[in-house]
C-alpha cells in the first residue's frame, strides 16, 4: 500500500514532519517496513530475444532486460540486481555457475530481505536443489524463477512470475521473521520446495512440479502460504557456504533388454564415485545375473550406488519385490521419494564436502538433510 502524499506549505514544515512520522509508524504498525530483494541474473528464456542471423533465442544484456521491467523500481520493494556477464542459457549452468550463485547469496545476506534468482527453465531444479545444499542454516528465502517466453513477447509469463517471486522473497510474518526461508522455485502460480522439484514441461506455462511433497504456497488473488510445509531452520543458525562439489557423478537408467558392456562400461568410468539407478516401479531391476554381479562389483569398489524410482511420484521400496532382493544383496543404498536432480546434486555435494569418508556419505545420503527426501532421521 502507497502512503498518501499531501502538499503542504513550506511554512508548515513541522506538520509535514509530523504527518511523515504518522505515515512511517502507520506502516511499521502494519507490519509494512521497506523490504529489500537482491535479483539475481544468470539469464534464461526470461532474459532473451530472437537473434536476427540464426532465429534462435539468445540471452540479451541486463540493460535490455531492465528496460522490459519498470515495474521491478516501482513497487513498494526495493530491488537491487546483479547479473551474470554474459547472461547464459542454463544448459550450459553447472557445479561452478552454482557456487558462484550461492556466493553472492553469501556475500549480501546481511544486506536483504530474500533472494530471487532468474534463471533458465531447463536446468532450474538442479540448480535450485544444488543450493538448498550449499546454502547450510539459511534463514531467508531464496526464489528461483524464470519464464517460458521471453520478457518482451505479449504473452509472456515472465512478469507475473518475477513480480511474485519478488513478493514472496519479502513476505514476513508479523515478528518480521521470512515466511519462507527456503531454497523455492515459483512458477506459473506455485511455490514449491526446490529439492523437490522437476521440469515437467517444455510447453505449458507451468513448467515444474513437485510430484513428492505439497506446494508451499499458491498465488491467486492473495497468496497463501503452508507454513506447516515449510523447512525451517534453527532462528539462530548461523549461515555457512559450502561450494566443494565433486561431478564425479552418473545416471544409469534401466530399461528392458539394457546390455552388460553398457552397464559395464559405466561402472568401469574412471574416478566415478556415485551412480544413480534409475529403477523400475518401487525400485526394481531385471534380475539377471551379470546386472546384479556388475553392481555388487563396483559396490566393492567403492562406488556409492543409490537406488531412484524412474516414477515421479511415489518411493523406492526394496525388498517389496523379489526382483529388488538382488539390488540390497549388491549393497545398492534407496533413494527412497528424492528427485534425480535432487540426488545427483546431493551427491556432488556429499562427495565435495567429504572427499576422503565415503562412509559419511553413505551415511548422510541416508538422511534427510533439508526436506529433499521422506526419511524419518
Ligand atoms: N533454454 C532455456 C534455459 O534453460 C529455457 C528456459 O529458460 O525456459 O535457459
Amino acid at each position: 500500500m502507497q502512503g498518501k502524499r499531501i502538499k503542504i506549505p513550506e511554512k508548515f514544515a513541522y506538520v509535514q514532519f509530523f504527518y511523515y512520522f504518522c505515515t512511517c509508524k502507520s506502516y511499521l504498525r502494519m507490519g509494512k517496513t521497506l523490504h529489500k530483494v537482491l535479483l539475481i541474473s544468470t539469464g534464461g528464456t526470461i532474459t532473451m530475444v530472437r537473434d536476427k542471423a540464426s532465429g534462435a533465442l539468445v540471452p540479451a544484456d541486463i540493460e535490455t532486460f531492465k528496460a522490459f521491467m519498470p515495474e521491478l523500481f516501482a513497487g513498494e520493494i526495493k530491488v537491487d540486481i546483479q547479473a551474470f556477464t554474459p547472461l547464459i542459457d542454463s544448459s550450459d549452468i553447472g557445479p561452478e555457475k552454482w557456487a558462484q550463485m550461492a556466493q553472492m547469496v553469501y556475500d549480501h545476506y546481511e544486506e536483504y530481505d530474500g533472494f530471487v534468482i532468474l534463471h533458465g527453465t531447463d536446468t532450474m531444479s538442479y540448480s535450485a536443489s544444488a543450493l538448498s545444499f550449499m546454502l547450510e542454516g539459511l534463514n531467508k528465502p531464496v526464489v528461483f524463477t524464470g519464464s517460458q517466453l521471453p520478457v518482451g513477447v505479449l504473452r509472456s509469463d515472465a512478469k507475473e512470475n518475477l513480480l511474485t517471486a519478488i513478493e514472496i522473497a519479502a513476505a514476513q510474518d508479523e515478528d518480521g521473521d521470512a515466511i519462507v526461508p527456503e531454497v523455492t522455485i515459483y512458477f506459473e502460480d506455485r511455490l514449491f520446495r526446490a529439492n523437490r522439484t522437476t521440469k515437467r514441461n517444455a510447453e505449458h506455462f507451468s513448467a515444474f512440479n513437485s510430484y513428492n511433497y505439497p506446494a508451499l504456497a499458491k498465488a491467486g488473488v492473495h497468496i497463501t502460504y503452508q507454513p506447516h510445509l515449510v523447512h525451517y531452520n534453527d532462528v539462530n543458525a548461523v549461515l555457512r557456504l559450502h561450494t566443494a562439489y565433486d561431478p564425479n557423478v552418473a545416471v544409469l537408467k534401466l530399461f528392458p533388454g539394457i546390455q552388460r558392456p553398457v552397464v559395464h562400461a559405466l561402472l568401469r568410468t574412471r574416478g566415478l564415485k556415485g551412480v544413480v539407478l534409475e529403477t523400475f516401479g518401487a525400485g526394481n531391476a531385471p534380475s539377471d545375473k551379470w546386472l546384479y554381479r556388475e553392481l555388487k562389483s563396483a559396490v566393492d569398489r567403492g562406488i556409492i550406488i543409490v537406488n531412484k524410482t524412474q516414477c515421479n511420484t511415489g518411493s523406492v521400496e526394496m525388498g517389496l519385490y523379489a526382483v529388488s532382493l538382488n539390488l540390497m544383496k549388491a549393497g545398492v543404498l534407496s533413494g527412497y521419494d528424492i528427485t534425480t536432480e535432487a540426488l545427483l546434486t546431493k551427491m556432488m555435494y556429499l562427495f565435495g564436502e567429504n572427499p576422503d569418508n565415503p562412509e559419511l556419505v553413505r551415511t548422510l545420503l541416508q538422511k534427510n538433510l533439508c526436506g529433499e527426501v521422506t526419511i524419518d532421521n
